[in-house]
């Protein structure tokens, strides 16, 4: 596997007379990397990769591609090809003569280009429709033909501008994990534009996410989503709870004041003072809810066996417990009171929005198997809420 780098942006600017489009970013882009560029519309994303293609220029900053500055270089020039949205076929032509149009330009002979060309259709998986016209191929098969029509050129950088848009979401779903596929297969470096988060963690290996023509992080699709640097990207990148507090004790756990209560988190590395305030951010799904009382033991899956019988010390165990006494014992992560708005059933879980104690509102995903709870939780149910430290984390902007 390749290892250097295939796209370098340095301290990149792009204004459009006083509008900043883009606002001095620097990516260092592997070779051989599935590279997105991810941001809601108008972050500037397209513009960057307008940039790397050669159809904008930056007002400031240099682009290397493998190591050269491209300075001004046209498009043509440039070792890269793009895959636009949409498909930019002729309609007149036959899928192979798309397909072979770019070798024609350069003069390749008959010969290679009809070899080049079947390795192109065969690399996307439509050997079969060589001879048909664009308008005869299904919008999945349209795109594959600018995919083999921009591979067939074998450029080094392939730079994709939302290939997948305009398909519908079951298509768009198999089409991500075919993509994903042929890049590994061909082993091209791929960059990558989408505002589909979704789209952006399934198939890159990084992905810098973007606002206002600002990087806000890059990192690995575990690292974006569980490691969140800001709020933007951390509600950006699926759906997240944010607790306001201030920072009453640091540590390896660090605790925040809410109105009456402590709750806990991780401050991930950065440097928090007493006092600051804070955001707890909190994913749905790793906030566990238990209901509040005696209840049959018997049903609890979530509880420990293990952990219980070490806790009632060689005693017998009792028909009911009492989880949030069962817990706190257990662990010394914080446990803290609320009560149940609402519950909303969405199949694979279920939808809790819960009001804390201290005052804040969180939603709890709970996954549906069997019957979590012995007795279904529902609007008005005192709760216990629990999660563990390092899955909140403290942000400060
Ligand atoms: P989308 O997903 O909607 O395409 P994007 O993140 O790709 O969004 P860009 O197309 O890069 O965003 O545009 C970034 C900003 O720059 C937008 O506010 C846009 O209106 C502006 N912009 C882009 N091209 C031009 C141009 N040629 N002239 C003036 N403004 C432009």
């Amino acid at each position: 596997m390749a290892s250097g780098i295939a796209v370098d942006l340095r301290q990149i600017t792009k204004k459009f007379g006083t509008f900043t489009a883009v606002d001095n970013i620097s990516l260092h882009i592997q070779e051989g990397e599935f590279f997105s560029l991810l941001g809601p519309s108008g972050c500037g994303k397209t513009t960057t990769l307008r940039m790397i293609a050669g159809f904008e220029l930056p007002t400031s900053g240099e682009i290397y591609l493998h190591g050269d500055p491209v300075g001004q270089l046209p498009p043509f020039k440039r070792d890269v090809n793009t895959v636009f949205q949409n498909y930019a076929l002729f309609p007149h032509l036959t899928v192979a003569q798309n397909v072979a149009f770019g070798l024609q330009m350069k003069q390749v002979s008959a010969s290679e280009i009809e070899r080049r060309v079947r390795e192109a259709l065969e690399m996307v998986r439509l050997p079969d429709v060589a001879d048909r016209r664009p308008r005869q191929l299904s919008g999945g098969m349209k795109q594959r033909v600018a995919l083999a029509r921009a591979l067939v050129n074998r450029p080094k950088v392939l730079l994709l501008d939302e290939p997948l848009g305009a398909l519908d979401l079951k298509l768009r779903k198999a089409m991500q994990f075919e993509l994903k596929q042929i890049q590994q297969q061909v082993g091209i470096t791929f960059v990558y534009v989408t505002h589909d988060q979704e789209e952006a963690l399934t198939m890159s290996d990084r992905i810098a996410v973007m606002n206002r023509g600002l990087v806000q992080q890059v990192g690995n699709p575990r690292t974006i989503y569980e490691h969140p640097q800001n709020r933007f990207v951390a509600d950006f990148i699926g759906e997240t709870n944010f607790v306001e507090g201030k920072v009453a004790q640091k540590g390896e756990v660090t605790t925040i004041q809410v109105g009456q209560e402590t709750l806990q988190g991780t401050a991930d590395g950065r440097d928090l003072q007493a006092g600051q305030t804070v955001f707890l951010a909190i994913r749905p799904e790793k906030i566990n809810i238990y209901p509040q009382g005696q209840l049959a033991l018997q049903k609890m899956d979530y509880v420990n066996r293990d952990a219980l019988a070490k806790l009632f010390n060689g005693r017998e165990l009792p028909e009911t417990i009492d989880v949030g006494h069962y817990l706190a014992a257990e662990t010394d992560q914080s446990i803290v009171r609320g009560t149940i708005e609402d519950a909303v059933y969405i199949g694979t879980d279920t939808r809790y929005r819960v009001t804390l104690e201290a005052g804040a509102e969180v939603i709890a995903r709970v996954q549906n198997f069997g019957d979590r709870y012995d007795i279904p939780l529902k609007s008005g149910d005192p709760v216990y809420v629990h999660w563990a430290p390092e899955n909140a984390q403290l942000l400060t902007e």
